[in-house]
């Protein structure tokens, strides 16, 4: 739909001539705190300085842009960022913690609730921060775990936009977003993007887990060619890597693209706190800090401590018919090609399909929702291939 862009920029430069003719007395007056943010979408990116709105919200400041280096070091600041309007026209907000430390330094940027039912992701995230001591620390720590509030105030996967009824969308292929985008999470993301997460990062991780009715291993998925995020996920004690480029558009590829070093750790099954799984992702992630300078002190536990399982494929097995799904090997085992790894059977109890590795490789994800129609995944096996696809489909 190429025309699609051109529309887009003709409405808006028709919205602003209106308002223009208009005159700005009523219009922007009325408006100028908590619609500056979407009224100044035109300068997408050009964010500088932090922009309070004046709103406070259970204590904690609302902003509609960031800039870590205006808050005062040495402590922890609890703001919220104005992202965008619900059809009722209030703003979805969202949390940001930034540890600003007492000395100047790198920054990182962690993320998590993308999707609304990864759970662990937004408890690795919290545990990080809840250790973080700004007096000892050089640098900041920019998190928000609440990206898709939609979404997570319904603990589902995708954002309830109410475009043409109730569409959901994955915010997870919207990056970077658009502030003058056709949807909601477009514009979000657009926001959330240019004015929050981008200006702060030198170094950023967008922390994930599987998804409802489909659980995965400990893993993380980086391009392991690109030596900075190399020497970051190697800081891991986490046993496999999924060494893949994946879809453009989810947000760490979002940040790569605009030249800051990002991965996604994914971090076991959706809607419930793995503490095994997240105690490694929360080592390797204060093992990152450390390696940026932020923090002081010796690193922990690495890849070099587990056995890590490097892939830069992902075999999917799909279920070719509709019964019960009986998975005969668990996470993390090892498979040969031509080993059975999945039954289905029918409602008579009659086996009706047998599922067999293609590959040699670990298991990475398996379908965990018992029953399945035709088509889902059943299992995501972690292989390595001379000539990956770009673009695989994978568990996340
Ligand atoms: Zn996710």
């Amino acid at each position: 739909m190429p025309d699609k862009p051109k529309q887009g920029l003709d409405r808006r430069d028709f919205m602003i001539a209106s308002i223009a003719t208009m005159g700005a007395s009523t219009v922007l007056a009325a408006n100028a705190g908590p619609a500056k943010a979407q009224g100044t979408a035109a300068s997408s990116g050009a964010t500088s300085g932090t922009v309070y709105t004046g709103d406070v919200v259970d204590g904690k400041k609302v902003v509609s842009a960031l800039d870590v280096n205006d808050l005062e070091p040495g402590k922890k600041h609890f703001l919220y960022f104005q992202g965008v309007e619900m059809p009722t026209g209030q703003h979805w907000l969202v949390s940001v913690t930034v540890a600003k430390g007492a000395n100047p330094g790198k920054r990182g940027v962690l993320t998590s609730g993308v999707h609304g039912d990864e759970m662990s992701s937004i408890h690795t995230v919290h545990t990080v921060m809840n250790q973080l001591d700004p007096a000892q620390m050089s640098g900041s720590v920019t998190a928000v775990t609440d990206i898709s509030r939609p979404a997570l105030e319904s603990m589902q996967r995708r954002w309830p936009n109410s475009g043409r009824g109730i569409d959901l969308i994955d915010m997870n292929r919207e990056w970077p977003g658009n502030e003058n985008g056709f949807t909601a999470p477009s514009r979000h993301a657009g926001l959330v993007f240019n004015r929050l997460l981008k200006p702060n990062a030198d170094f950023a991780i967008d922390f994930h887990t599987g998804t409802t009715g489909f659980e995965v291993t400990a893993f993380n998925i980086a391009e392991m060619d690109i030596p900075e995020i190399k020497a970051m996920v190697d800081l891991y004690p986490v046993g496999q890597i999924f060494d893949n480029p994946t879809y453009p558009s989810v947000l760490h590829n979002a940040f790569n693209a605009a030249g800051i070093p990002s991965f996604c750790p994914e971090i076991g099954a959706a809607r419930h706190l793995d503490l095994e799984m997240i105690s490694l992702f929360v080592e390797g992630t204060m093992n990152v800090l450390k390696h940026h300078g932020i923090l002081a002190g010796p690193v922990g536990r690495t890849g070099k401590d587990v056995t890590v399982f490097v892939g830069n494929s992902s075999f999917p097995i799909l279920a070719t018919a509709g019964g019960i799904v009986e998975h005969l090997v668990k996470l993390n085992d090892k498979v040969e090609p031509g080993q059975k790894v999945a039954v289905q059977r029918n409602s008579f109890g009659e086996v009706v399909a047998e599922y067999t590795s293609g590959v040699a490789g670990e298991i990475t994800g398996q379908r965990s929702d018992v029953l399945s129609e035709p088509g889902n995944p059943l299992v995501f096996i972690l292989f390595h291939q001379a000539a990956p696809e770009a673009n695989e489909t994978y568990p996340e």
